[in-house]
């Protein structure tokens, strides 16, 4: 050889211990000259097969194909590596043979040959362990297919033999597809290969929900799509009609570009407040109320109702929801009316409680607190009177032109306001998988409502399709219709009458009413969430109004602090009162947010001197006044007054703790705090915003309300993705409530739709009828067989989607998808899993009931699922459970159960039951359809609930509890079994002690006394040892530094570093002062200190890693030690552990050529 830059890496690649660094080193020599040596060719194509890289073995031979090929071994290779790329297994130890026999011929290969055998037979180890089939699959095991991989990658023969990648691949992954594409295209590839193996299969059906919603498309994109469709054709999708017979023409605003309609061409923008620049309706007011006839909060809704109800289609006015969503799976709180008729109503499977109908529904969102009190419109609880239409294909009721006339009516006749005044914009609607056309309307400046029409379900793709059922839902915001009418300041003038004149007179705030009549129209400006630059703003409106803006400021501050307390104690009432806690996580995190931003905001102004509890407790009382004009009277809530001042307390006790740790994080961030900082402090540390900013001087950031409230809902709930199209499917009848004896039954197949979530494999077969419980109710789903032309199938899982229930195979159906509709089969229900989960679906009925009775009647259900191993189900109640509760609801459970109750189930009409039992019929959710399925347990707990249970408690057998946990603040967890899995627990649990009584040669009732002696020595003895480690540590410490060795190596025996990490501090300045450093090295991690800090830890952890794992490095450069009380940090110094696999004689083998003594 002389290639200098190939002896170089001869060495490199002849010294090194692992074929993976030898492929490293050689990949640093560039290559340069046209006579490239063959043979270095040949080494480094060998390099490769040699670390198993065969993607880069193959692309490497196809680069270099000419030299490699001038050598005889490197023609074995390739004729080797063919049998490995065309999986030809059985031929692969014989080729290995014939190979290494070769190798053993040339000196520089001989030593690799015993390394090249076992790593075929780990290749077809591989093969055989992960059901792989191809050799890409292999390779794939090693880069791609770690368990963090949520991929898995497909490669079929097809003309251009494209790739296709499922779902989501991470770049290391995509490198290693890259590489896979690229040899495709370079060589005749004829297998089909199919890479999928048992174990990812697992993982995808694990991530079923995360994969659905990486699927779907979000409102937002699809609103884009469909956006300019629907402006270029606006007689198809707006009610162009309605809008020309009033007198009105559609023009685009020069402003923002929106289509809009107007009713003078006077009107030159399209009537949005960013668009007019002010509000034009403040001091003066708007229609009749301009002409000297004001309006209050309770006349707006009366009018509403009263033009709604005479219209020419009349509305039916219902009472309104409660704002806990207690229906809904997906959501805490109702923030919108829609949301108390989805999801059932709108698709149908529930008849409205009315139809068309209006509803002052109270509605709180939390995204918009930073605007609260300044844009004189922003509230985080407020009153949406909607108007929602239900249009049936057999049952119209009214759809656009009519919705449009009916609020152009009531604006005009009932308001009086002049139609110059007033602008319709067109727009686009999308949600929960609806879409439709939108016409918002504005007044004077101020949007008033918005007109959704839902007409198209949208799918996955971003195709969408008519609905069977056309929905209208308007929302008018009722706080702005005095405000607009009256043209008062703000609208929190009318809103809150009662409590601002309470309020203002306990707090003796003077304000004055002159600078706001003018800084009022200029409010609109102040939107946080849209404008860039806040202070600009605040000049903008100081010359505009002529008050300097520390006058308005001043002015300001106070009034928007009292209406900010107004706002959030407002909800609260609200929500409280509907049974929701305040809570760290959640919905019930936004609870906890407001109320410690109103004590916070009572303390800032030195106001809670003024008003105390009592003062607070009583303004909750005057919200109840003011809504009551409204909602009629507030029934008595007995727990309200304890829940404010649990948490005024806990706000209160914390205060100084807070504070420290507050100061801490500054002092950490150099008093810049990040976003994720404000959050973390608030969240963590339960600091209100309003307090960090004190303590902090730093402004509260604008968009610190929105992104708390946008990370709480994607904390919680996400929104299902409509996988599959059910619409024109007819209803699967429902057999299983009367399922058979022997759990068969016959159907008939309606159609087979393909897995959307498995490579749209046809294995999910939709029957006309059928006794399959499918998910649903936190009860998992029912599994069993389908015989399908003579071939019994295994159903692995069961869902409904919208009427239809889909059973989904465990494997895919064969024939083409036509030859099985219309087919005859037999299904068999699995009925022991049916009996487990009935059992612990009745269980769970019981254990709620228990929990009420023991705890009291503030809990709630907050979830609960029922699987075959255990079930569980969360309830609301304001601390963990002590050992004695769960002991007397386990006992309560059990007596109920021997009482041997009847169980009662039967349909009863929704507005029947909802009248006898209230909104607690909804613990597990509302239940879709006109009729409730009522589940009534004698005497003891009654629940609309559609899973499947037993005819009398006494068949639950035994209820036994596992554990009980706080999830969050306010919602506790009960784990627990029934029937047969309790006798299964028992005896474990019997077998345990026996176990324990045997090995300790005791009787049953000395166990806890032996134990918890036992217990006793242990301590005892784990102290002693703790401090022999010490005085050894301290020895070999000593040997260390008096020692002439600069750099040693002890072995340790020790299973983890925690000893070391404890110890060697108290040594790190004598290690310093004379330079010195050590390594201990055990069988599972290395521990090292070093006086100068000089030691390259990533390059021994570089050397000594097993291939294919990694480990993991925590290192410091400086180390705070304890001198007496004082605590001192030693600089420039270095201690650091090494964990993971490793081969413990290469790192001593490694450390001596550093130059380590050993110990
Ligand atoms: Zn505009
Ligand atoms: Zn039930």
């Amino acid at each position: 050889m002389n290639n200098p830059e190939l002896e170089q890496s001869t060495q490199i690649a002849f010294f090194a211990s692992s074929p993976k660094i030898m492929v490293e080193e050689l990949e640093k020599v560039e290559i340069k000259s046209e006579n490239f040596d063959s043979q270095m060719a040949c080494l480094q194509y060998f390099s490769y097969i040699l670390s198993w890289d065969i993607v880069n073995a193959r692309f490497f031979y196809y680069k270099y194909q000419r030299l490699v090929e001038l050598e005889l071994i490197g023609k074995e290779m390739t004729k080797f590596l063919k049998l490995v790329f065309e999986n030809k297994h059985s031929e692969l130890i014989k080729g290995c043979d014939k190979l290494c026999e070769i190798l053993n011929t040339i000196p520089v290969y001989k030593k690799w040959s015993n390394e090249l055998k076992s790593r075929v037979a780990d290749h077809l180890k591989n093969l055989v362990e992960n059901n792989f089939t191809s050799i890409s699959a292999a390779r794939l095991s090693q880069y791609g297919g770690q368990p963090q991989d949520k991929a898995f990658v497909k490669i079929e023969e097809r003309e251009h033999r494209e790739i296709e990648l499922d779902g989501e691949v991470d770049t290391k992954y995509g490198e290693q597809v890259k590489f896979i594409k690229s040899y495709l295209t370079h060589n005749s590839f004829t297998q089909i290969i199919y890479i999928k193996s048992k174990m990812q299969q697992k993982e995808v059906d694990e991530t079923l929900e995360e994969v659905k919603t990486i699927k779907a498309i979000t409102p937002k994109e699809i609103k884009k799509i469909v956006k300019p469709q629907f402006e270029a054709n606006p007689e198809l999708f707006y009610p162009t009609k309605v809008f020309d017979k009033f007198g009105f023409t559609r023009c685009k605003c020069p402003k923002c570009g929106a289509y809009f309609w107007r009713h003078t061409d006077k009107k030159i923008t399209c009537g949005d407040s960013n668009c007019e620049g002010k509000y034009s309706f403040i001091g003066v007011g708007t229609g009749k109320g301009a002409k000297g006839n004001k309006i209050t909060y309770a006349d707006a809704w009366n009018g509403f109702k009263k033009s709604l109800t005479s219209a020419r289609v009349p509305c039916t006015a219902i009472d309104r929801y409660p704002v806990v969503a207690r229906w809904r799976n997906d959501v805490d709180y109702v923030a919108a009316g829609i949301y108390c008729f989805q999801p059932f109503c709108v698709t149908g499977e529930m008849d409205p409680p009315a139809n068309p109908l209006i509803c002052p529904q109270f509605c709180v969102r939390f995204n918009d607190l930073d605007n609260i009190g300044l844009t004189g419109r922003h509230y985080s609880g407020f009153i949406m009177l909607g108007i929602q239409t239900f249009n049936y294909p057999e049952k119209y009721v009214f759809f656009k032109e009519e919705c449009v006339e009916f609020n152009y009516r009531w604006l005009t006749e009932e308001l009086e306001i002049n139609p110059d005044d007033i602008t319709f914009i067109e727009d686009v609607w999308a949600g929960g998988g609806n879409l439709g056309p939108s016409v918002e309307y504005f007044v004077n400046g101020l949007e008033v409502g918005n007109m959704v029409f839902m007409q198209y379900k949208y799918f996955h793709d971003g195709s969408y399709e008519e609905l069977p059922i056309k929905i209208i839902d308007t929302g008018i915001g009722l706080e702005r219709i005095p405000w607009l009418i009256n043209g008062s300041p703000t609208s929190y003038h009318d809103v809150f009458a009662g409590a601002f004149a309470y309020l203002s007179e306990k707090l003796q705030v003077q304000y004055s009413n002159e600078v706001w009549k003018a800084f009022g129209p200029y409010s609109c400006l102040l939107n946080v969430d849209e404008i860039e630059n806040v202070d600009k703003t605040w000049e903008y409106i100081s010359t505009q109004i002529g008050y300097d803006v520390p006058t308005i400021k001043k002015e300001i501050e106070q009034l928007k602090d009292m209406y900010i307390i107004l706002d959030h104690t407002r909800t609260v009432m609200m929500v409280v009162t509907d049974g929701s806690l305040p809570s760290n996580v959640g919905g019930g995190s936004n609870i906890r947010n407001i109320i410690r931003r109103v004590f916070a905001v009572l303390k800032k102004n030195s106001w809670w001197e003024k008003l105390g509890m009592d003062g607070l407790l009583q303004l909750f009382q005057e919200h109840k006044n003011d809504l009551a004009k409204l909602y009629g009277p507030f029934g008595e809530y007995k727990s309200f007054d304890l829940i404010i001042k649990q948490e005024y307390e806990r706000w209160a006790k914390t205060d100084d703790d807070k504070k420290v740790k507050l100061e801490k994080l500054l002092k950490q961030k150099n008093n810049q705090l990040s976003i994720d900082d404000w959050i973390f402090a608030m969240s963590t540390h339960g600091i209100p915003a309003d307090t960090i900013s004190q303590i902090s001087k730093l402004p509260i950031p604008g968009n610190l309300y929105a992104e708390l409230a946008d990370r709480a809902a994607r904390i919680t709930k996400a929104p299902e993705a409509i996988l599959y199209n059910t619409v024109h499917l007819p209803e699967t009848v429902n057999l299983y409530y009367q399922t058979p004896k022997d759990g068969k039954f016959n159907a008939k197949i309606v159609t087979i739709f393909s897995n959307v979530q498995q490579q749209n494999l046809p294995n999910i077969v939709i029957l006309n009828q059928s006794a399959f419980y499918p998910f649903g109710g936190g009860q998992d789903y029912d599994q069993g067989w389908l015989t399908i032309q003579g071939e019994r199938h295994f159903v692995n899982n069961v869902q409904k989607v919208g009427k239809v229930v889909l059973h989904i195979l465990d494997k895919p159906l064969s024939d083409p998808i036509d030859t099985y509709v219309n087919q005859e089969i037999l299904a068999e229900i699995d009925l022991d899993r049916r009996t487990i989960l009935r059992n612990h679906h009745t269980a769970t009925h019981i254990v709620f009931a228990a929990c009420r009775r023991v705890l009291g009647p503030h809990v709630w259900q907050n979830g609960a699922h029922k699987s075959v191993n255990n079930a569980h189900l969360d309830i609301t109640h304001f601390a963990p459970l002590t050992k004695e509760q769960e002991q007397n609801i386990e006992n309560e459970v059990n007596k109920i159960i021997l009482s041997a109750r009847q169980i009662n189930k039967g349909f009863m009409s929704k507005s029947d039951a909802e009248k006898e039992y209230g909104f607690r019929l909804y613990q597990g959710g509302i239940v879709p359809g006109n009729e409730l399925r009522v589940v009534n347990i004698e005497g003891i707990d009654v629940e609309a609930c559609c899973g499947t249970h037993c005819d009398s408690t006494s068949e639950v057998g035994w209820v036994r509890i596992l554990k009980t946990q706080k999830l969050q603040d306010g919602v506790v967890r009960l784990y627990y079994v029934a029937g047969v899995k309790t006798i299964e627990v028992l005896n474990s649990e019997g077998e345990m002690i026996n176990q324990l009584v045997k090995l300790w040669s005791i009787s049953k009732n000395q166990l806890v006394e032996e134990g918890s002696k036992i217990f006793q020595e242990k301590k005892h003895y784990e102290t002693a040892y703790n401090s022999i480690k010490a005085e050894l540590i301290k020895s070999q410490m000593k040997y260390v530094i008096d020692g002439p060795n600069l750099k040693t190596i002890i072995q340790s025996n020790e299973t983890n570093p925690t000893a070391y990490f404890s110890e060697i501090g108290k040594y790190i300045q004598q290690l310093k002062d004379s330079k010195k450093g050590l390594i201990f090295v055990a069988d599972t991690f290395l521990y090292g200190a070093f006086g100068d800090g000089n030691f390259n830890v990533e390059e021994l952890s570089k050397q000594i890693e097993e291939e294919g794992t990694q480990l993991k490095v925590n290192k410091q450069n400086k180390i705070s030690v304890k001198d007496g009380k004082k605590c001192i940090q030693v600089n420039d110094v270095l201690t650091f552990s090494v964990l993971g696999k490793f081969n413990k004689n290469k790192v001593l083998k490694y450390l001596k050529d550093l130059q380590f003594a050993l110990f």
